[in-house]
């Protein structure tokens, strides 16, 4: 790894879909941590998300560190949506990253290497840059080559639209032409008004200062007499550690950050970016933001993870660890222990733990509501009662995977609105988990063994 390849990371774009939790945008909580009935797209729960809260208050006091919080509750009683409530309530840049006990023994990779991958995502760094911007309303430029100017003969019309230095060399050819009437002449000043785009010229430029930056082959930039013509400007990227790492572990790394085929990554790279990231903080150019980690059906972790989990904790960059299960006394994967939620006990110890509750009629009308807001699907209120009647007979997942569903009904049968029609169509198309296993338990005879 020569350079840690900066450029490539800066490119770095999120692409967000409108994801099962892309409503959620905090905890929803006031300022003395009591939770809103609803707010930021958070509905019910109310001790559990106040609990949540306490414990990111605790982490931006610095007063928690290394520490793991286990939410405890039924499926779809929004754990993960609480999990990653305290990710957007830390900081919107706040990285969240989360990982299912299952997908652990699914990998192309060894256990302990998916952990640490999932680990460093919850990892920011914030990188301060210095590059040159233009700051201030007016771009100042010298004309040094009278002969260009004159050559400049023409008017034109220019719009400047930003303010990337580039952008602006490359516009100093066609300033010239906009000016060209105005006679231009060496050692004038032009200015250019970066909110409307004019031209002008301002004047002759008292100073005779020599280090002027390039410009173009006859346009050259100088100190303006009241101030500095060229600002440097600190600009901010937010990456993760694993997004480092890939890209300077792969030469297709950045390809492999969106296909996700990241493989294994060497300890020597990590090792060599851990170097550098610290040396960037030294020098006041990076901030770590510990972000949120979330492992859900943490039950199919196995005691290998487990001691992993105790160690990687202990690191100062360490992100929250947030565990949930929704099972009870069981054995510790991978020995003859049972423990309570196949925890083990040293690591249950370290664990602060919320439970989270069954949703109420109200609560499941309420989410469905912000769902339908989320998905852009009109609803009208005979599909919404009947929605939440099947959300409290079913489960909340089965009524919010409706909505999509029957929104797509509601299309084909070229209606606006989704009708009660719509959400009995896919009721009966789809099956909740409680008639599907009715329909294997009466039809058992007809499965493989
Ligand atoms: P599982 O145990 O199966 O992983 P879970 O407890 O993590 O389930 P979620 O996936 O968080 O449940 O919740 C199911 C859906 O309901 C998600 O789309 C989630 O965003 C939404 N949801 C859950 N709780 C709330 C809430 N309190 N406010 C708003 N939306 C919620």
């Amino acid at each position: 790894m020569a350079e840690i390849k900066l450029s490539e990371m800066r490119d770095l774009t999120r692409i967000e879909r409108i994801g099962a939790h892309s409503h959620i945008r905090g905890l929803g909580l006031d300022s003395a941590l009591e939770a809103r009935s609803s707010s930021e797209g958070m509905v019910g729960q109310t001790s559990a998300r106040k609990a949540a809260g306490v414990i990111v208050k605790m982490v931006q006091e610095g007063k928690i560190a290394g520490r793991a919080v286990l939410l405890a509750g039924q499926p779809g009683t929004g754990k993960t949506a609480i999990a990653m409530g305290m990710a957007k309530s830390i900081g919107q840049e706040t990285p969240f990253a989360m990982l299912a006990g299952s997908e652990l023994f699914s990998l192309e990779m060894s256990k302990t290497e998916a952990l640490m991958q999932a680990f460093r995502k919850a990892i920011g760094v914030r990188i301060k840059e210095e590059t040159e911007v233009i700051e201030g309303e007016v771009v100042e430029i010298q004309i040094d080559r009278p002969a260009v100017a004159g050559a400049a003969s023409k008017t034109g019309k220019l719009t400047l639209k930003t303010t990337d230095m580039e952008t602006v060399y490359d516009l100093g050819a066609k300033m010239i032409e906009a000016l060209g009437k105005e006679k231009v002449q060496s050692g004038d000043v032009i200015g250019i008004d970066k909110a409307s785009g004019k031209i002008t010229k301002l004047g002759r430029s008292f100073s005779r200062s020599r280090d002027y930056d390039a410009m173009g082959p006859h346009t050259k930039f100088v100190q303006c007499p009241d101030g500095e013509l060229q600002k440097r400007k600190e600009v901010v990227h937010c990456v993760t550690l694993h997004e480092i790492d890939v890209i300077n572990s792969r030469t297709q790394g950045f390809l492999a950050l969106f296909t996700g085929d990241t493989g294994e990554i060497r300890a020597e790279v990590r090792e060599q970016i851990d170097t550098k990231v610290a040396e960037w903080r030294e020098e006041g150019k990076a901030e770590i933001i510990p972000g949120v980690l979330f492992i859900d059906e943490v039950h199919m972790l196995d005691i290998e993870c487990f001691s992993f989990l105790n160690r990687a904790l202990e690191n100062d960059m360490a992100p929250i660890l947030v565990v949930a299960t929704n099972r009870g006394i069981t054995s510790i994967r991978g020995t003859n222990y049972r423990s309570p939620h196949g925890i083990p006990i040293d690591f249950l110890d370290r664990l602060l733990i919320i439970s989270t509750q069954p949703y109420t009629g109200d609560d499941i009308r309420k989410i469905l509501d912000i769902r339908c807001q989320e998905e852009d699907v009109e609803m009208s209120e005979d599909a919404k009662v009947l929605l939440t009647k099947i959300g409290e007979d079913t489960s909340l997942r089965y009524a919010i995977n409706l909505i999509t569903t029957a929104a797509l009904s509601c299309l084909k049968r070229k209606g606006k609105i989704v009708e009660m029609e719509d959400i009995s169509r896919v009721y009966e198309l789809f099956y909740d988990v409680k008639r599907s296993t009715q329909y294997l338990m009466e039809y058992q005879s007809q499965y493989m063994f």
